[in-house]
């Protein structure tokens, strides 16, 4: 038989989460880097976003780190400041099943 598997990956992370994440995104306010319509670098601003977040970089969050974003006309890349292109591994991402 063939199975069809949605792989869902963080949008911060590029981990791939588990699939009880399906359909869940998370609304996020995020600092905004450029501007959404060039992406050219403008002054920092706010901006809410509909992103697929992992449960390690959500924990982030709440313990205080902003999520970046930088991009235009839909395609955003997401980083933790200092965090830009982690190590999955470093990130203690082996497993996503905990918590
Ligand atoms: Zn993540």
């Amino acid at each position: 038989m063939k199975q069809i598997i949605t792989k869902i990956t963080c949008d911060v992370c590029k981990g791939e989460m588990s699939p009880i994440h399906k359909d869940e995104k998370t609304h996020i306010t995020v600092v905004f880097t450029t501007e959404q319509t060039e992406g050219r670098s403008i002054k920092h601003y706010l901006s809410n976003e509909l992103i697929d977040l992992c449960n390690h970089c959500q924990q982030k969050v709440i313990e205080g780190h902003m999520i970046f974003a930088e991009g235009a006309m839909g395609h955003n890349t997401y980083w933790f400041k200092h965090w830009k292109n982690p190590d999955p591994a470093q990130l203690g991402l082996k497993k996503e099943s905990e918590g």
